[in-house]
C-alpha cells in the first residue's frame, strides 16, 4: 500500500546493513517510528481515511530522508533520479500499522541521528487532506545505535521500540534515544500482560460502583461499575493501566463479560434486598465490540438477573462508534431493540463526530473530568462546557458530568442543566458492602 519494505525486507535489509556496518567499523542507527493519535483518526474517519493517510505519510518520509542517510545500501546505476528515489526509500519500511522505521548506517555521530529525526517530525507535522478532511497528526521516534543499544538487529529494535514508547509517555511528537533503564517499561507492560492472562480465573478482579446523582432532586439515579484488580502480590494495578493491555491482547472480551455478568447480578441483589431501583451503567471496551457474543452475554445476563433492560445502561467510547464497522451498528441496533440505553462515555476527548451522535441511538453524554475539573476557574473550560451542554440539549440528550470535586463546579454543571452529577464531591467508586450502605442512607435522606 505504501510502496515501502514490510517487515520481513527491512530484516534483510537491517542484516546487510550491520554486516557492512561491522566491516567498515561503522554505528548504524535505527529510528522507530510510531504515528501519534493514528488509532484515534483511524477509528474516527474509517480505515480507508487511515490508510490514505499512511501512503501519505510514506511519501513525505522518502522525501525526507536523503540518500545521504543510508548510504549502506548503494545502487550501481547511482545518479539518475529513479534509482535515488528507490535507494532512498530502502532505508524505510513499514512494520506494520503506523510503525516505520528508518536506518541509518554509516553513521558518524549519534546527533546525525538526531537530526534525521527532526527532520521527520518537522515533514509529519504539516496538514493531511484525507478524503474531505484536514487532519493533524505527529510522530514519536526512538533511536537506538548499534553497537551499544543491542548488538544484533533484534536486540537493537527492542531498544529503538523501548525509546519510542518513552517518545511517546512524553506527549509525542518528540524523539528519544534509548538508554537501559527504559527496558524496566517494556518489562512492566509484559509482567502485567502475564498476570493479567492469569487474573481471572484467579478471581482477582473486584468490582466497585460509584453513584450517579440526579441533579434537580440530588437523589441517586445511577451507578458505574468499576473494575479494580488486585494481583496475586498485593499490587493494585489501575484499569487506565490493564484495560489497553486487555484490548491489546484479546483479554477484554472476557474480562467484559465477567464485568457485566457481575454487575447485573449485584444489581439484582440489591434490588432484590428492597433498596431503591436505579440504572446498573457498565463500561464496554471497544474490543468488546469484535465478539458479536456481546448481544448474547447481554440478553443471557437479563434473563438470569431479572433486571430489565432499562435498569442496564452501557457506556461506550467514541471510538466505538465513529467507526463504521457494520458488527458495531448492527450489535448496537439489536441491543436499542431490546431497550438497553447507551451513554457516551469521556465526551470531547476523541474526534467527536456530531453526526455519529445522531446516526447512533445515543441517549446520554458523559462530560468527560477533563473539563469538568477546570469548570471553577478556566474560561476555556467553561465556554467548551457550556456549548457540550448546549449541543446536547438541542440534540435531546441527557447529560452526566464526571469528575465533579468541588461544589463550585457541581453548581455551575446545574446551572447549564446537566442532568446528572458523577463525582468525588457525592462519593467515591465503593465496594459493595459500602454501596450497601450508602443506600440504606440514601432512602432515609429526606427528598429535596
Ligand atoms: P470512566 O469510565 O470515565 O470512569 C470514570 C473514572 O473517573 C473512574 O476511574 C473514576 O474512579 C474516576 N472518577 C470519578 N469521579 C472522580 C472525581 O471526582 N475525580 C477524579 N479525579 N476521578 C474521578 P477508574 O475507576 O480509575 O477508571 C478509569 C477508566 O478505566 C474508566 O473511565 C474506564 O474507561 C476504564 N474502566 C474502568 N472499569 C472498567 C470496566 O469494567 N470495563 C472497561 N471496559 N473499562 C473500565
Ligand atoms: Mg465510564
Ligand atoms: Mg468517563
Amino acid at each position: 500500500m505504501t510502496g515501502l519494505p514490510n517487515r520481513e525486507l527491512f530484516r534483510e535489509q537491517i542484516e546487510q546493513a550491520l554486516d557492512r556496518c561491522r566491516r567498515i567499523d561503522k554505528q548504524l542507527a535505527l529510528l522507530f517510528l510510531d504515528i501519534d493519535r493514528f488509532k484515534q483518526v483511524n477509528d474516527s474517519l474509517g480505515h480507508s481515511s487511515g490508510d490514505l493517510l499512511l501512503t501519505q505519510v510514506a511519501d513525505r518520509l522518502r522525501r525526507v530522508v536523503r540518500s545521504s542517510d543510508s548510504i549502506g545500501l548503494h545502487l550501481e546505476s547511482g545518479e539518475d533520479a529513479e534509482a535515488e528515489i528507490e535507494e532512498r526509500s530502502k532505508s524505510i519500511s513499514r512494520l506494520g500499522g503506523d510503525e516505520f522505521t528508518i536506518l541509518i548506517s554509516d553513521l558518524e555521530h549519534s546527533q546525525d541521528a538526531a537530526r534525521v529525526a527532526r527532520r521527520v517530525l518537522h515533514a509529519l507535522s504539516g496538514a493531511y487532506t484525507v478524503g474531505d478532511q484536514e487532519v493533524f497528526v505527529g510522530g514519536s521516534i526512538g533511536i537506538a545505535v548499534w553497537p551499544e543499544d543491542g548488538i544484533d538487529s533484534e536486540l537493537l529494535l527492542q531498544s529503538a521500540d523501548s525509546a519510542m514508547y518513552h517518545a511517546k509517555a512524553r506527549g509525542g511528537n518528540t524523539y528519544e534515544f534509548f538508554n537501559a533503564s527504559m527496558n524496566v517499561v517494556s518489562a512492566r507492560r509484559l509482567s502485567v500482560e502475564t498476570r493479567l492472562r492469569r487474573a481471572l480465573e484467579r478471581n482477582e478482579f473486584k468490582l466497585v460502583y460509584q453513584p450517579i446523582r440526579d441533579a434537580m432532586t440530588g437523589r441517586l439515579s445511577a451507578a458505574e461499575a468499576l473494575i479494580r484488580w488486585v494481583d496475586a502480590d498485593g499490587e493494585s494495578i489501575g484499569p487506565d493501566e490493564f484495560i489497553p493491555i486487555a484490548e491489546e491482547t484479546g483479554l477484554i472480551v472476557d474480562i467484559g463479560a465477567w464485568v457485566l455478568r457481575t454487575a447485573c447480578l449485584q444489581a439484582r441483589d440489591w434490588r432484590a434486598a428492597g433498596h431503591v431501583p436505579f440504572r446498573m451503567s457498565v463500561n464496554i471496551a471497544v474490543g468488546q465490540w469484535s465478539d458479536l457474543g456481546i448481544v448474547e452475554s447481554v440478553d443471557q445476563i437479563l434473563f438470569e438477573s431479572g433486571l430489565s433492560p432499562g435498569e442496564l445502561e452501557l457506556e461506550i467510547t467514541e471510538s466505538s462508534i465513529l467507526d463504521d464497522n457494520p458488527n458495531i451498528i448492527a450489535a448496537i441496533a439489536q441491543l436499542t431493540d431490546m431497550g438497553i440505553g447507551f451513554a457516551l462515555d469521556d465526551f470531547g476527548t476523541g474526534y467527536s463526530s456530531l453526526s455519529a451522535l445522531q446516526r447512533f441511538p445515543i441517549e446520554r453524554l458523559k462530560i468527560d473530568r477533563s473539563f469538568v475539573s477546570g469548570v471553577d476557574e478556566n474560561t476555556n473550560d467553561q465556554a467548551l462546557t457550556s456549548a457540550i451542554v448546549a449541543l446536547a440539549k438541542r440534540l435531546d440528550l441527557m447529560v452526566v458530568a464526571e469528575g465533579v470535586e468541588t461544589e463550585a463546579q457541581a453548581r455551575f454543571l446545574m446551572d447549564l442543566g446537566c442532568d446528572e452529577l458523577q463525582g468525588y464531591l457525592f462519593s467515591r467508586p465503593l465496594p459493595p458492602d459500602d454501596f450497601r450502605v450508602f443506600l440504606e442512607l440514601e432512602a432515609k435522606a429526606p427528598k429535596s
